[in-house]
């Protein structure tokens, strides 16, 4: 086992594997380091078991839609315990996926905590090894510090690996996590209160997006504590209670904490390897990923740049075709498509509104219909759809849906938007029928005309 290498990479999750993946495919000696499991965030405490939770709990809405389209005797009890044990064994299979896929490479992977000595010298546990480039991996982690009480609560974590469900929950937050797990455990039968300082959920998304969130997590029965400065959580002898500043007490069960995250950077030896960190405590990057110390560089959340899994993927990528496969490479960050997985569903590429109104003239177009699937089974389900274009040379600015299908149906017009679309690119477009998707391509006039950009 050799102690020289090309690149140590210190953090074995999604953005970090592709890294340490892509150079060693340019013929790169590389170590990756990871003190804990391999797969990171992503694969073992983030997006993929929160998408399986929410695989879960969709089908209580099926069970009810089935019953409209016909189906008797459709009912059933959901057992945490047994969604624990199948979603164990999923990780551990992805795991060993990520582990193959090092190994196949001819990546050595180095269980262990790293520590950047300076010099081109990393410990990893017990062992020191040399190398010539350093890529910081190591993400993120839940916030404690927002409030007093928080580290009582649940975080992400935790809920993932509950075996049994509590009868009531107080989310604190109103982002991504937020209404992401308040709507699965809410579908999956606990009594859910969200508390938020803003007046909406998802601070940062189209405003026409949060009303038709904020509406629709009412009518799923979550009920919404807005607008009001939260204070500090609690212990209390049957469960949690968050005071807010107006005077009210809001009490659950349970608690959990989505508040926001932070860089994991402790323990790496960063200060004294003259690695700066930002405002936030995230480590500071430049648009080539590089840290302010000469062979240091850093990707994915713990940068909290665009805290994404492709993200971090493509950002470790750049950073190893630059470096060993002569291909100067950067990350636009503008086009990224994200989604939301609350329900219904959200997806967005590109600007919103009111960001491209700062930019000149806009054209929006909307759509906002009963999907035809409620047809059978009532209720007051709704898809929206919005459209942003440049009013000068039609160019698609934003996309912007919620609905049933919005992050399959946005990720694909985020190729449209990515090769510079314009809305009669989209007028040309002949529909697939009967979709919703369809109803990107027909949108004929629009429904607000901004003619001027705003100061
Ligand atoms: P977010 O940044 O999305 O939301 C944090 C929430 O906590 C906001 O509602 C914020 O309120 C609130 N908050 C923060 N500080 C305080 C405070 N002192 N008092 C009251 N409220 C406070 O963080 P999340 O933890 O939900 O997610 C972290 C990141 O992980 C996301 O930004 C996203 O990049 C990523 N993620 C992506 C997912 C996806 O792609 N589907 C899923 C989950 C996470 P306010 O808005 O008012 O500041």
């Amino acid at each position: 086992m050799s102690d020289e290498f090309d690149l140590v990479v210190i953090g074995a999750g999604s953005g970090g594997v592709a890294a340490s993946r892509r150079a060693a495919a340019h013929g790169a000696r590389v170590l990756i380091a990871e003190a804990d499991r391999v797969g990171g965030t992503c694969v073992i405490r983030g997006c993929v078991p929160k998408k399986l939770m929410m695989y879960a709990a969709g089908f209580a809405q099926a069970f009810d839609e089935a019953r409209g389209y016909g189906w008797t005797g459709v009912a059933g009890r959901f057992e945490m315990s047994r969604w624990a044990d199948a979603k164990a064994a999923e990780t551990a299979r992805l795991e060993g996926i990520y582990r193959k896929l090092l190994a196949d490479s001819g990546v050595e992977l180095a269980a262990g905590q790293a520590r950047l000595l300076g010099d081109g010298a990393v410990a990893v546990g017990d062992r020191t090894v040399r190398t010539k480039r350093v890529l910081i991996a190591t993400g993120g982690r839940p916030s404690r510090d927002a409030l007093p009480g928080l580290s009582l609560a649940m975080t992400s974590n935790e809920v993932l690996d509950l075996r049994e469900l509590p009868a009531s929950l107080l989310v604190v937050g109103g982002g991504y996590i937020a209404v992401e797990f308040a709507s699965i455990l809410a579908a999956l039968g606990v009594k859910v209160t969200m508390a938020f300082r803003g007046a909406l959920p998802l601070r940062g998304f189209d405003p026409d997006l949060q009303q038709r969130l904020a509406t629709a997590l009412v009518a799923r029965g979550i009920a919404l504590a807005a607008g009001v400065d939260l204070q500090a959580i609690e212990r209390t002898s049957d469960g949690f209670a968050l005071r807010r500043s107006d005077g009210t007490v809001l009490r659950a069960a349970a608690a959990l904490n989505a508040t926001g995250r932070v860089a994991n950077t402790e323990g790496l030896g960063l200060a004294e390897a003259g690695v700066a960190l930002d405002a936030d405590g995230a480590v500071a990057v430049d648009a080539d990923s590089r840290t302010s110390a000469a062979g240091v560089w850093a990707i994915g959340d713990v940068t909290h740049r665009m805290n994404l899994t492709p993200v971090a993927i493509a950002e470790g990528r750049a950073f190893a075709d630059t470096e060993f496969g002569h291909r100067a490479a950067r990350v636009d960050h503008r086009t990224v498509a994200s989604a939301v997985f609350c329900d219904p569903p959200i997806a967005t590429v590109g600007l919103t509104e009111a960001d491209a109104l700062k930019l000149g003239p806009v054209d929006i177009f909307e759509a906002d219909f009963r999907p035809m699937k409620t047809a059978f089974v009532g209720g007051e389900a709704r898809s929206y759809m919005k459209l942003v274009v440049d009013g000068l040379n039609e160019r698609v600015l934003g996309v912007h849906m919620i609905g049933a299908d919005a992050p399959e149906i946005v990720q694909s017009l985020a190729v449209a938007l990515t090769c510079g679309a314009t809305k009669r690119d989209f007028d040309r477009t002949v529909a697939v029928h009967p979709t919703a998707a369809e109803e990107f391509v027909l949108m004929r006039q629009p429904v607000r005309r901004h003619l001027a950009a705003l100061p």
